[in-house]
């Protein structure tokens, strides 16, 4: 706490003026965690830079969120792709739901006070919660910034992994600035957040293997093929605890799912939204399902503090719908919602992959594990894909 206070006062002192403007900037509250070592002038013009993209990014989705899009005042998102009645899709104004107006609240205030907002960055080349990656040898090496910071990559990572895993994670990593490629953001709004229009940013953000050490993640080329990275949020570059006294919830950054991959159905007490990057060049393209853990189409059983769902194995292509750039590029979750990503292979011999920008809304509250769902039926050897049975069991959330 006391690090975080310090930061406050100093960027009040160091305002030369006493401006009617003075009075009305927040009060950003770090992280305790946030790594105030000094550095020399040519270091902090290359922190800068990734500052600077930092703020693009988060630009692009505070105006995502509030252009008008099949909504008066933001964008329509897919927040069940089989409603309760069973007969379509569900869709919903994004800013009908209090965590997201929240969100677009302290992104306008990190927009309009940056200076102060600084005081939270930190571009985790120590970071000590746990290991962040580059993706690649040749990314940080087209990147002064990337080199600076200097993180292990996801190519040496899974080097002398010798198994199915290793071998996907492999091929993410070789493939990696390919997908981040062939990704646009003009569906979205004017800037082009993509790597295209931020390399710093998306060669020096810091990627977790989430699922590599996890054997819950259940498919091995999923577990290797899937990675993300943290923006803003409570373990990412900008790490805000709180504005004017209020929690910020905000977690923003951007996920990688290689192509032919199940991400099996899972679920969690904060709310996430997606934004689809990758163009949707293959026929059956990438599918994805969502709905709320109380949908008829499951099986819903009462036990201590929760609830045990079962995802039927039957009717899988009533679930799952098509998103892309064109049509369903943003999703909504509710808490709870379960939900799953089905990724086509690869399309003519191209490297083939999802990349979205990612967001959960309320961060800092209640239980943030990303929880899986189980096989139903452990005995079969069907491939892990959408038309298998899964088991959920949720837990209650506290307000
Ligand atoms: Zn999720």
């Amino acid at each position: 706490m006391t690090s975080a206070f310090f930061a406050v006062i100093l960027l009040s002192v160091s305002s030369d003026t006493l401006s009617s403007e003075q009075h009305e900037q927040p009060v950003f509250v770090c992280d305790e965690d946030i790594d105030r070592a000094d550095i020399t002038g040519v270091e902090r013009e290359l922190e800068d830079r990734l500052w600077d993209e930092t703020l693009s990014y988060l630009r692009g989705v505070r105006d995502v969120l509030t252009t008008p899009a099949g909504c008066l005042d933001g964008p329509r998102a897919v927040t069940q792709t089989l409603n309760d009645a069973q007969d379509g899709v569900e869709r919903r104004c994004i800013t009908r739901y209090r965590d997201v107006e929240l969100m677009i609240k302290h992104l306008d205030a990190v927009l309009e006070y940056p200076e102060a907002a600084r005081a939270c960055f930190d571009n985790q080349a120590r970071y000590e919660a746990f290991q962040l990656y580059s993706p690649n040898a040749e990314m940080v090496a087209a990147d002064p910034v990337a080199t600076w910071i200097n993180r292990p990559t996801l190519e040496d990572y899974y080097t002398d992994r010798d198994d199915e895993v290793g071998e996907a994670g492999r091929e993410l990593a070789a493939h990696f600035e390919i997908l981040l490629a062939n990704t646009v953001s003009e569906h979205t709004v004017g800037s082009d957040v993509t790597f295209n229009g931020l390399p710093t940013l998306w060669r020096s953000v810091g990627w977790l293997p989430f699922y590599a050490e996890s054997e819950s993640g259940i498919s091995p080329r999923f577990r290797g093929g899937y990675t993300y990275a943290e923006v803003m949020g409570p373990w990412g570059l900008l790490r805000i605890k709180s504005i004017d006294g209020e929690t910020v919830g905000a977690e923003i950054g951007m996920t990688v799912q290689l192509g032919d991959t199940f991400y099996p159905y899972h679920y969690h007490h904060p709310q996430e939204w997606y934004i689809t990057l990758t163009p949707n060049a293959c026929v059956h393209g990438n599918e994805f399902a969502v709905m709320f853990w109380d949908n008829p189409a499951f099986n819903q059983i009462r036990r201590e503090r929760g609830w045990r769902v079962e995802v039927p194995a039957d009717d899988a292509d009533m679930r799952f719908i098509e998103q892309g750039v064109e049509q369903d590029w943003l999703t909504y979750f509710e808490r709870n919602a379960i939900h799953a990503f089905n990724v086509a292979g690869s399309c003519n011999g191209e490297p083939s992959g999802l990349v979205s920008i990612w967001a959960r809304t309320t961060a800092r509250d209640n239980d943030q594990t990303t929880r899986m769902c189980v096989v139903a039926d452990s005995e079969g050897n069907l491939p892990i894909g959408p038309g298998v049975g899964f088991i959920c069991e949720l837990d209650d959330w506290e307000y």
